[in-house]
């Protein structure tokens, strides 16, 4: 078993497609075992993506993850964090593989409707950033 964090950005929150996502991760078997709605203030999305601190396309980002509320969750189940990463889709929509999240939703490479944890570390990392063990089901 392995858990992953997932967020519905707050593109995927505003336009309506909370539903859309969850009903994919409940399809394809990823339990969700813990799940919010917040607004990050610019210094926690600036934590949250420390990471790309350097990129040129950081500030930007951080804007956008602090446009509007956003739903994050942690899913679990066998390869978690890969089978999301598949649902999800490449970061550019335009190379992302049909029926994929992004490929069907997003509409920018910056806006692409969800995120997904990118190996154990960083879900270690990023679900300890929006929960406590007390908010952690199952
Ligand atoms: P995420 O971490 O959000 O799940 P990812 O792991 O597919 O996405 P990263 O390389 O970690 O992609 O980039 C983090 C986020 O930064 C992307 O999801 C996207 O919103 C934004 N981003 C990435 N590359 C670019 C870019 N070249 N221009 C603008 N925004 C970008
Ligand atoms: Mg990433």
């Amino acid at each position: 078993m392995e858990r992953t964090l997932s967020i519905i950005k707050p593109d995927g929150v505003a336009r309506g497609l909370a539903g859309e996502v969850i009903k994919r991760l409940e399809q394809n078997n990823l339990k969700i075992t813990a799940m919010k709605m917040l607004r990050m203030t610019k210094s926690q999305a600036k934590g949250f993506y420390d990471v790309h601190r350097e990129r040129p396309f950081f500030e930007s980002l951080t804007d956008f993850m602090v446009s509007g509320p956003i739903i994050v969750m942690i899913l679990e189940g066998e390869n978690a964090i890969g089978r999301y990463r598949e649902l999800m889709g490449a970061t550019d929509y335009r190379e992302a593989a049909q029926g994929t999240i992004r490929k069907d939703f997003a509409t920018d490479i910056e806006k692409n409707v969800v995120h997904g944890s990118d190996g154990p570390e960083t879900a270690a990392f990023e679900i300890g950033y929006f929960f406590n063990s007390f908010e952690i089901t199952g």
